[in-house]
């Protein structure tokens, strides 16, 4: 067997010497031969069409750990692996195309002082058709917004306490993750030694800034685009991004309600950032008791035909009552005006 040297590979294959080091480390491309005495490395020219389809998947963008799992597979199914990564890739740059011309647009705008607003706002909480419990909480009046789904078996008092206390909060101008987050430890009360097992989500607007923890969601109506604005707290999300899983497979992964984020009355951390809040928006806030069941798409419309916020929460819950509304459901939908 005649093996080549890394030079001549590295020649061949159209990889770098640095990126073959990389893909043995990684145990993706491993060299034939390596001399003991002077570590110089050999590739068998069998070698080739493994390293090729390597070098043209990281041309694709593809992550590594995904290239390592493609290589292992049969053509066939390989193939269908590129498809699922394409169309994934292809699906979040349309997510970034939207929030790209949200920016264009907003950095174009002459007057780059932010317009004083106010909500014209409507809610709607949900049991749904298969929950023995709503455990969905729900609140908005013309400055804050708030949504929060409840977990475990104190989630109902949980959800409702962290509510009323962020809503106070604001109010108080004071901080109002900390003071939801306390409140569901007096709701919740666990021993230091136990592990929480209640707690809930929160998704917020108020003063200009979204505030997030768990899977609940924003969206926000633009121009006729729908741009989510959250990023859920979740296991599927985290390998969603890492290139594990396409968004339709997260949408059906078992575990898709594993959360890496809550309130549980422990100090709480949450994403927190200053939001465009435009007149004209619609702005919607929702548990995944909705955003889990309808998808986008079809929310788009729904939120798009109604006349008005009131019109808006009630075709949501009936049309995830008509897709058989699983789990409780919390809506709050808001049109932006000037104050
Ligand atoms: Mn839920």
């Amino acid at each position: 067997m005649e093996l080549w040297s890394i030079g001549d590979f590295a020649r061949a294959s159209g990889l770098s010497h640095k990126a073959l080091r990389l893909y043995a480390g990684s145990g993706l491309l491993e060299p034939a031969y390596v001399d003991p005495s002077s570590g110089y490395r050999f590739y068998d020219p069998a070698q080739l069409a493994t390293a090729r389809l390597v070098a043209d998947l990281r041309g694709l963008g593809m992550p590594l750990a995904q290239v390592a799992d493609v290589v292992r597979l049969a053509p066939d199914d390989a193939a269908d692996a590129v498809a699922a990564y394409w169309a994934q890739v292809e699906e979040r740059t349309g997510a970034r195309r939207d929030l790209a011309a949200v920016l264009v647009d907003r950095l174009a705008r002459k007057d780059t002082t932010m317009t004083a607003h106010r909500f014209r706002a409507a809610t709607a909480c949900d049991q749904g058709l298969v929950r023995t419990e709503q455990q969905d909480a729900a609140h908005a009046d013309d400055v804050v917004l708030v949504v929060a789904d409840g977990l475990g078996p104190l989630g109902a008092a949980a959800s409702r306490a962290a509510v009323e206390a962020f809503v106070a909060a604001v109010r108080d101008g004071v901080d109002g993750v900390a003071a939801a987050d306390a409140a569901v430890a007096r709701t919740a009360p666990v021993a230091d030694d136990e592990e929480a097992t209640s707690g809930t989500t929160l998704t917020a607007l108020a003063g200009g800034r979204l505030v997030h923890v768990g899977d609940s969601r924003a969206y926000v109506l633009r121009d006729g685009g729908m741009l989510l604005r959250t990023r859920d707290d979740s296991m599927v999300a985290d390998l969603v991004d890492a290139g594990r899983l396409t968004q339709a497979e997260a949408r059906a992964h078992p575990q898709r309600a594993l959360l890496t984020r809550v309130l549980h009355g422990r100090g709480a951390v949450a994403a927190s950032r200053a939001v465009d809040v435009l007149p004209g928006d619609r702005w919607l806030l929702c548990t995944d008791g909705l955003s889990a069941v309808l998808d986008d798409a079809q929310v788009r419309v729904v939120l798009a035909a109604a006349a008005d916020p009131e019109a808006a929460v009630a075709a949501l819950v009936d049309a995830v009552r008509s897709a058989g509304a699983p789990d409780n459901v919390a809506v709050v939908v808001a049109d932006v005006v000037e104050a």
